[in-house]
Parts: structure tokens; C-alpha cells; sequence
């Protein structure tokens, strides 16, 4: 066990200390997979908040990170990288068991963090503000300062990667952070507390603190003491910190929901298109923001379609994450209740039930893996996020149809398309309603491709060289040569 986690207690990290938090108070982890109790978490109440505000403050004042030489902050963060994989076991294990997901996905969640922070500190050195003419009189730039200290709200279905998705381009541009971890699965996350620690990044710079959304969350984005919000979770929640966000004018960067469709047309390859619903749906039990959770397919191969489908789904592998298995549980017996509620509202309103429907007769939350059939694109369960192992399909016979169905939802995360028509490629890809379209691949991409929503799906975008702009902002500087 590692040091952070101790007599079954994991620690927040406040400041490149382990601490208990406030008043002995703690959240209870459970493993989905069988329901067994995996560790107690401390939680940090408005004490330690306080200290970490301050530590962040004084970092960032002091200039820990910002008037680090550029170049040895890039190095500082290749160090983070080297000792996440340094931890990336026993991470993994502890989060395969906390979230449900499977190990090798929760090892991929720290070397997808490890990447971020290679990516991020390549581009630390590289921050680079402009030259404007204004005339012989006139000398003007601008430059790229960072926000002072950044508040990041993660969500548990990605905590890690999501987590060092925010994390490494605040850092590389020269922020304190503060990390409010989810409440279901924080110890994986903690843990990169670890990582930071052994790579010697400045105490104070980073605060990764344990608590419940509703209290701790909400004090975090509350204050006035933090400079940028970070949000990646639901719409509600988005909303309610942007009405907190609009008292003290925090500029907020959100990372919501999504109700994302893939649009197969005649000329696709089915193949293609299966091995696409497979990660796209089932990948962490459909836990995934930008899942294929709508399937709209050209109604002469609709039929074919929704058969591959069914037998796609009915034929995956189920267990226990540590078993490595293809379809993995849902976090916890509430969102499985969810997602239950989900399939019965979609009978209720006419869609087939062409796989699954309802929860696995084992012990643990799991889903059935779920294909819904002849939904109709208005109907609840097409338009709302269910956020689980079900898909909707639904047939079209026009591109103009498709393409209205797929951005006929208030969201507008991703959407993908299929077909081997170069013209059609470029003519749907530029009409669809989202920050990302996968061709022919769903989630195609990468750390380096930038990443968001429009609509309820949130703004501003993560990942690639353009999230780093969401990290600092611009001042000008304007200097008469006159005098
Ligand atoms: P959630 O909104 O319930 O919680 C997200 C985080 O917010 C948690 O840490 C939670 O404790 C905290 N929180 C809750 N109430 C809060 C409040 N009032 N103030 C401050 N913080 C609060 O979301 P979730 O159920 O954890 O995650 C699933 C949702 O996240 C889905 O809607 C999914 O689509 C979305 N998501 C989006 C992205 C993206 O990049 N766009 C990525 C992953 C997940």
C-alpha cells in the first residue's frame, strides 16, 4: 500500500502533504464490480479548502511555476510523466477496483496522463505572444499570462486522465491548481499526488482534495479566491457552477454531456462500423462522454445493421474489471437505476429492445449491454443522456434526414460518419452540429486534436495545442516610442 493510503484511509494531497481533512469525515469507496468496500476516503471540508486556497495563492504569488524558466518548467512536467508510469500499476489496480472499469483501461487513464504531461511540457517553452505593427511610434506585444490559480472540477468516469487532461496545460502555462476529485472514485486520482510529489513539483502548486460535489465543489467554485474554473461533468451541474461563476465573474471553461450520433451511410463498411460501436457504446460500460449513444443508419441497410448489433451485443464478455473483460459495471447502484429507468422509458415510448434492457442477474452493477431499435428521434431515451451500455438506432433515407436528426438534440459533443465517399465526407462533417467528427473511426484522435461541445454540451475546448489558450490570457502592451 502506498503512503498516501493508509489503515484502508486514502489522504488528500494539500499542498505536497498527505492530510486527513476536517473533522475525521470520510466517503465511503465501494468496488461496483462486487459491491465490497474498497477503501474510506477523507474528506476536506472548509478548513482544508482554506489552507489549500492559500498555498495556491502563495505558490502562485511566489512565482513557484510562473517565473520558472519556461524550458525547466517543460522538464518539471517530462518528470511527472516519467513517475505517473512510475505508479501506474498500483494505480491501476486501485482504480479498476474503485471505478469498475477494467485494468488495462484504468492503466491506459496513466499513460494517457503520462502523454499529457509529455505533450504539455514539449509546449511550455513555446507560449508565444505576438508582434503587432502600429508604426515607427508605436513598439506593441502582447503576452500570455496564466490565470493565477485554477479551480478543476472532475467528473468519475475518466478521473485520471481527465484529471491530467486540465492539470498539465494549467501547469505548463504557469498556474497553481486545485483538483476537487469525484466522490465514487477518488484514491486513483489521489494518487497522482504521489507522482507530483516524487517529480519535486513546487509544494502549494497543486492541491488534489477529496469531498462531495454539492459541498466541497461548491465552495471551491464559489470563492473568491480562485481565478478559472475548470468543469468536465453533467449539464446540470455545468449550470449551477455558472450561476455561481456569474457573482465573481470566473471565467469557466465546461465539459458537459453529450447525446452523440454516428451517421452510417449505404456505402459503409459494416465492419467498420461494429468495431466502432463496440468501443464507442460499450467501452466503460457507455460511461464516456462522447459514447456512440445514437446509431442512424441508411434505411436499405438498416435491418443488417441493427442483427450485427444485437449479436455484437449479446456476445461480449462481462466481469470484474481485475478480469479484464469487455463490458465492466456500472459505477454505482444509483446510475445503474438510471439507466434501467432509461430502457423502460424507452418501450414506454415505442423503440424495440433489440439487446439487453435491463440490469445482469449477478452480483455488482451491471448492465446489460443494450441496443434499442426504431427509436424515434424525438422520444426521451434520443434525446437525453443516458450515460450507460445503450445505444438508439434509428433508420433515415436522406443525408439532408440524417443530418438533421444528428443535430436535432440540444447537445453537440461529437458526432461521427460513415461512408467511403470522399465528397460527402467533407459536405456532412462540415454541417454536423459538434466539436469533433470521427470518419469512419469513432474516437479518432487524440490528446493532440482539440476537443468540446457546442450547445449544452459545454465551450471551450481541451486537449491539443488550442486548450493551452484556455489556460492563460492576453495582455497587450503598448509602448509610445514618441517621447
Ligand atoms: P456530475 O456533474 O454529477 O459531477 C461532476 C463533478 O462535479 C464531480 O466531481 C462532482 O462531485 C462535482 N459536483 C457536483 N455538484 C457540484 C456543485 N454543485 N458544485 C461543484 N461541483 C459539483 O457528473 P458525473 O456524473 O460525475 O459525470 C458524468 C457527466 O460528465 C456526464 O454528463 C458526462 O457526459 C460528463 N462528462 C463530460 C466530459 C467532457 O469532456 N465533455 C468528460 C467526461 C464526462
Amino acid at each position: 500500500m502506498s503512503d498516501f493510503i493508509n489503515d484502508g484511509l486514502a489522504r488528500n494531497y494539500l499542498a505536497g502533504e498527505w492530510v486527513e481533512g476536517d473533522n475525521g469525515d470520510v466517503v465511503a469507496v465501494e468496488d461496483p464490480g462486487n459491491e465490497e468496500h474498497v477503501a474510506d476516503c477523507a474528506k476536506a471540508g472548509e478548513a482544508t479548502l482554506a489552507k489549500a486556497l492559500r498555498a495556491a495563492r502563495t505558490s502562485f504569488e511566489r512565482g513557484d511555476l510562473a517565473d520558472m524558466q519556461p524550458s525547466s518548467r517543460g522538464r518539471l512536467m517530462l518528470r511527472v510523466a516519467a513517475e505517473i508510469r512510475g505508479i501506474a500499476a498500483e494505480g491501476a489496480h486501485l482504480l479498476c477496483r474503485e471505478s469498475g472499469k477494467s485494468l488495462d483501461a484504468a492503466h491506459d487513464e496513466f499513460e494517457e496522463a503520462a502523454q499529457y504531461f509529455e505533450y504539455y511540457g514539449g509546449v511550455a517553452d513555446k507560449i508565444e505572444g505576438k508582434s503587432i505593427p502600429l508604426g515607427p511610434d508605436y513598439a506593441d506585444y502582447t503576452i500570455y499570462e496564466p490565470f493565477g490559480v485554477s479551480a478543476q472540477v472532475v467528473p468519475w468516469n475518466f478521473p485520471v486522465s481527465l484529471a491530467a487532461r486540465s492539470l498539465a496545460p494549467s501547469m505548463a502555462a504557469g498556474n497553481s491548481t486545485i483538483i476537487k476529485s469525484p466522490e465514487l472514485d477518488p484514491i486513483g486520482l489521489a494518487l497522482l499526488g504521489k507522482a507530483l510529489q516524487r517529480a519535486d513539483v513546487p509544494a502549494g502548486t497543486v492541491s488534489i482534495l477529496n469531498g462531495i460535489g454539492a459541498d466541497l465543489g461548491a465552495r471551491l467554485v464559489a470563492s473568491s479566491e480562485i481565478d478559472q474554473i475548470v468543469f468536465t461533468g453533467s449539464v446540470p451541474t455545468g449550470q449551477a457552477i455558472l450561476r455561481s461563476a456569474a457573482e465573481t465573474v470566473t471565467p469557466s471553461l465546461m465539459e458537459l454531456g453529450g447525446k452523440s450520433a454516428a451517421v452510417v451511410f449505404e456505402d459503409a463498411d459494416l465492419d467498420t462500423v461494429m468495431s466502432s460501436l463496440q468501443s464507442g457504446i460499450f467501452y466503460n460500460a457507455g460511461q464516456v462522454c462522447s459514447a456512440m449513444a445514437r446509431v442512424l443508419v441508411h434505411r436499405s441497410i438498416y435491418d443488417e445493421a441493427v442483427e450485427r448489433a444485437t449479436a455484437l451485443a449479446n456476445g461480449i464478455s462481462v466481469g470484474h474489471g481485475l478480469e479484464n473483460p469487455v463490458h465492466t459495471p456500472i459505477i454505482s447502484a444509483a446510475q445503474l437505476a438510471k439507466i434501467e429507468e432509461a430502457a423502460s422509458m424507452a418501450r414506454q415510448d415505442g423503440a424495440r429492445v433489440a439487446a439487453g434492457g435491463s440490469r445482469l442477474d449477478r452480483k455488482g452493477y451491471f448492465m446489460a449491454p443494450t441496443i434499442l431499435a426504431d427509436v424515434d428521434p424525438s422520444s426521451r431515451v434520443a434525446q437525453e443522456e443516458i450515460f450507460g451500455p445503450v445505444t438508439c438506432m434509428t433508420p433515415f433515407d436522406t443525408e439532408a434526414e440524417a443530418i438533421a436528426m444528428a443535430n436535432g438534440t440540444e447537445f453537440g459533443l461529437v458526432a461521427g460518419l460513415y461512408t467511403k465517399d470522399l465528397a460527402r465526407t467533407h459536405r456532412v462533417a462540415r454541417r454536423l452540429r459538434a466539436g469533433q467528427v470521427f470518419v469512419n473511426e469513432w474516437f479518432a484522435g487524440g490528446i493532440a486534436t482539440p476537443f468540446g461541445g457546442v450547445g449544452k454540451s459545454g465551450f471551450g475546448r481541451e486537449k491539443g495545442l488550442e486548450a493551452l489558450y484556455n489556460y492563460v490570457r492576453t495582455k497587450n502592451i503598448a509602448i509610445s516610442l514618441k517621447a
